[in-house]
């Protein structure tokens, strides 16, 4: 069995969420347009790095999903996501604050982790490389909000940087999230993982796996507005009985389970 960050983390929100996804193979439609973009995007900085045109690999990569009955946020729409990329990749190109060796063997880096005869945990890092200088481990993100950078230290807590330095044994860490507002901005955020927190992450890891192996699949639903995970759930309607939900939002893709690890390629 292959387990990924992706896979922890479902289970860790809701258990009957894992169950829907990975035992029965529900799976959310991929005409999310914030997750397509996202994925044009990394392209455009592949490119980037490898010395090649990157707005025009935006362009070709954007364009290949314009057909696909996108569903866009509020106030997005195909042209205006294209131009804030645009406007992004240019930024991030003045800033010139990362440097990456060897973009062929740095970029979308697989690692693979033995956690007993039968199962391995996969991750595919975003990038190696420097940031100001200093050498990390790097996960873009694409998103229409700054995120937080208070209290100062935040970033430390972050569960899945956390566990791709536990997969890598790499401590200094750093996300550069792509902000597609008015105003475009590119953040630069770093931080440092402890040895005590890989080892944390490794037996959260092992107790996960241990209850998903116990067939431990009880709902964590929401208990009290405005924090209910359901509301924001792709499965809801499964949970509700209402197949007009679950037409909208998943398809169904049975012997799932094996092919989490593809979930640590979108966005
Ligand atoms: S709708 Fe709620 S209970 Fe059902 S899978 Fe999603 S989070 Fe869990």
């Amino acid at each position: 069995m292959h387990y990924s960050y992706t896979q922890i983390s479902q289970y860790l929100t809701c258990p009957r969420r894992y169950r829907h996804r990975y035992l029965d193979g529900w799976q959310e439609k991929d005409t999310r347009a914030v997750m397509l973009f996202g994925k044009a995007f990394e392209q455009a900085l592949a490119a980037y790095f490898r010395h090649e045109d990157s707005a025009g690999a935006l362009f070709t990569e954007w364009s290949a999903c314009q057909n696909q009955g996108l569903h866009f946020s509020k106030g997005d729409s195909w042209d205006r996501m294209l131009q804030q990329g645009i406007m992004l990749l240019d930024r991030f190109c003045q800033d010139d604050r990362i440097r990456i060796r060897q973009p062929k063997r740095s970029l979308q880096i697989k690692f693979e982790r033995q956690l007993s005869t039968a199962n391995n945990f996969v991750a595919y890092i975003d990038a190696i490389g420097t940031v100001d200088g200093t050498r990390c481990l790097i996960e873009w993100k694409t998103t229409s909000s700054r995120y937080p950078e208070e209290p100062n230290g935040l970033l430390a807590l972050d569960p899945q940087l956390v566990c791709y330095s536990w997969m890598t044994g790499i401590s200094e860490v750093a996300q550069v999230v792509f902000v597609r507002k008015r105003l475009v901005e590119v953040q630069y955020l770093r931080t440092t993982i402890t040895e005590e927190q890989r080892q944390e992450f490794g037996r959260l890891v092992e107790d996960t796996i241990r209850r998903i192996e116990s067939a431990e699949f009880l709902p964590h639903s929401g208990i009290r507005f405005p924090q209910n995970p359901c509301s924001t759930c792709p499965y809801v309607g499964l949970c509700l009985g209402k197949p007009k939900m679950v037409e909208i939002a998943l398809v169904r893709r049975p012997g799932a389970q094996n092919l989490g690890w593809l979930d640590e390629l979108t966005y």
